[in-house]
């Protein structure tokens, strides 16, 4: 969550962090703040609301220095307020500071600084850290050896970012990313929480790692060191290796829409994965003695497909955890299992831990991410890249498609099928892709869109391989209309979401050509004989449903293809209800604080 960015160079320090707080934006969203050093002195605006509403960085009135910080806040401690927003001020203003993270011991921390007298201008844990380093200042410590000392004193994932006055910038980095870039004009230095936020600026870059501070003095010097011990680090610099990154909607209204309509090139690019490295990770599988996947939100849903292809698929009994949920399981684990994590950032903060904790067991570790260099990619023993594209819109779409996509290869590499799996994904990719370019079936999705707007509660069912990607499908609707809905085991119906089945209630449901399509098509009668609505999604129509989205789904590999109809109808309805599609209220794409 939040995204830190800073600019030291000859440019207006402002515009560059204005502009790069603009590419940060998916990280959180609620507000934004930045502050510039200018003769010897702080200047601080901080606003509610994004970012992106700046159509003019002179609107800010701040002065046109050449070294700022700012950082766009998805709010934990505190209300969204413009006291709340950071950098924070330091007493006697003699530095401005923005954090990512929690502070999970900030009540002791407050109670104790209040007792020393200590006065609060917001409710942020980040004002801990501003006065923990305002005391280290005060017993005598230079700058950057009370930022250590006072980093010391949080629990939990901390990742921040301070300037003073005089244009010197020091980022500590425990937990959530931070990248520093060499900019193509000479001194120019960018530090940030993500490398697209910069690339095209930049020529080389070195991605700080947990545990390490770095340090740009005022005059342009970086130096990098570790933030326990002190010791001075090598930079090592890494030309920065990123085809350009076409951050555009391409004519599209919406980064979601746009990014739906990837789906057969991200589907396709799974296939291309390298053959060694998914035979490794089937190795791996198969001499486990227990299989996990892990993820939180959309990645969850896509661990808990990839656990039902390596059980239905693989005939291995992988189970499926969720993130936050995981802890109990760090009793179980032995040095002879897997740990298989799919994730879109690779710095879920939740999924971070168990990781870690798994890794110092001897967990063997396999990750799936997109975003390059990320955290779990760095910790795994066995790292795969989606290279599915930057995906824009917070609500997860074209990566969780490329996640069940690779889980499904992943399970047919175990089965000694991957040329199978390869020759389905393809198939699959051009179904979708003439689904895709069916104006018939894409109008359709809009119209039922129109009809679903007044309804209160959206109900979705299936069983077996579709099961999963109805609950993805509840958890977009969720995401993107803000209405109640309800992933409802087709086979569980009975036994308690019958109570809720009534006149005009809507209930998706989605069946495949497999062994359990009759069970599936006789809770459909029986919510339709209640008087539900039943919108099917199914190859064909069928006596049960009153209307049909007709969608080509056969064999393994149905949910790859039927999870894209159930992902637009959602970025309809948002659109229908006049939601912000691509921000949807009070989420964050990279979940990097617990
Ligand atoms: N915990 C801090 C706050 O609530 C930072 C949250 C963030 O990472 O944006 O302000």
């Amino acid at each position: 969550m939040c995204g830190i960015f800073a600019y030291h160079g000859q440019d207006s320090a402002v515009d560059q962090v204005v502009t790069g707080l603009k590419r940060l934006e998916y990280r959180g969203y609620d507000s934004w703040g930045v502050a510039v050093a200018t003769n010897q002195e702080l200047s601080v605006f901080k606003q509610v609301g994004k970012v992106t509403q700046v159509a003019d960085e002179a609107e800010l009135g701040l002065p046109k220095g050449q070294i700022a910080i700012g950082h766009t806040r998805w709010a934990t401690h505190g209300g969204v307020t413009q006291a709340n927003a950071h950098p924070h001020l330091a007493s006697d203003s003699s530095f401005a500071l923005a954090q990512n993270g929690v502070v999970e011991n900030f009540d002791t921390l407050k109670a104790a600084q209040l007792q020393a007298g200590e006065n609060f201008k917001s409710e942020t844990d980040t004002e801990v850290i501003v006065k923990l380093i305002e005391a280290e200042r005060q017993a005598g410590k230079d700058l950057l050896t009370a930022v250590r000392a006072a980093h010391q004193k949080l629990s939990g994932r901390n990742t921040i970012i301070l300037i003073t006055p005089d244009g010197e910038i020091i980022a500590a980095r425990q937990g959530s990313p931070l990248v520093i870039g060499f900019g193509n004009s000479e001194g120019e230095v960018f530090v940030s929480s993500d490398v697209l936020s910069f690339a095209t600026q930049v020529k080389e870059v070195v991605t700080v790692d947990n545990g390490q501070v770095v340090q740009v003095s005022p005059a342009g010097e970086v130096q990098l060191f570790d933030l326990k011990s002190g010791a001075k680090l090598e930079i090592k610099r890494e030309p920065l290796q990123l085809d350009q990154p076409k951050i555009d909607k391409e004519g599209y209204e919406h980064f979601m829409l746009k990014e739906i309509h990837e789906t057969p090139v991200v589907i396709r690019q799974v296939s291309t994965q390298p053959i060694d490295r998914l035979t490794q990770a089937a190795e791996l599988i198969k001499q486990a003695h227990s299989v996990y996947t892990i993820g939180s939100g959309t990645a969850g849903m896509a661990a808990a497909q990839i656990a039902y292809y390596l059980r239905s698929v693989a005939k291995v009994p992988a189970v499926s955890l969720v993130g936050a949920d995981a802890n109990e399981y760090l009793e179980l684990f032995t040095p002879e299992d897997v740990l298989i994590a799919p994730s879109q950032s690779g710095e879920t903060a939740d999924v971070l831990e168990i990781l870690e904790q798994a890794k110092e067991l001897g967990v063997k570790i396999i990750s799936y991410v997109n975003m390059p260099a990320s955290s779990m990619t760095k910790l795994a023993d066995l790292s795969f890249l989606a290279g599915a594209g930057p995906e824009i819109c917070v609500m997860s779409t074209k990566v969780f498609t490329s996640q069940i996509a690779w889980g499904y290869l992943l399970a047919k590499a175990v089965a000694g099928q991957t040329a199978d799996g390869q020759a389905a994904l393809a198939a699959v990719a051009d179904s979708v892709q003439a689904y895709l370019e069916d104006s018939t079936a894409m109008t359709q999705l809009s119209n039922l869109a129109q009809q679903l707007s007044g309804a209160k509660d959206i109900f979705l069912m299936a069983k077996g391989q579709l099961f999963q990607v109805m609950r993805e499908g509840m958890v977009k609707l969720i995401e993107g209309s803000y209405k109640h809905a309800h992933a409802i085991p087709a086979g569980d119906l009975k036994h308690y979401a019958i109570t809720l089945m009534e006149a005009g209630v809507p209930v998706l449901v989605a069946v495949a050509d497999d062994a359990v399509r009759s069970d599936v098509l006789n809770a459909a009668h029986e919510v339709k004989t209640r008087g539900a609505t039943v919108i099917g999604l199914s190859a064909q129509a069928e006596a049960s449903f009153d209307s049909t989205i007709v969608m080509p789904v056969s064999g393994e590999t149905a949910a790859i293809a039927l999870v894209v109809p159930v992902q637009l109808l959602a970025y309809h309805l948002a659109v229908v209800l006049g939601n912000d599609v691509d921000h949807p209220r009070n989420i964050a794409k990279s979940v990097t604080v617990k």
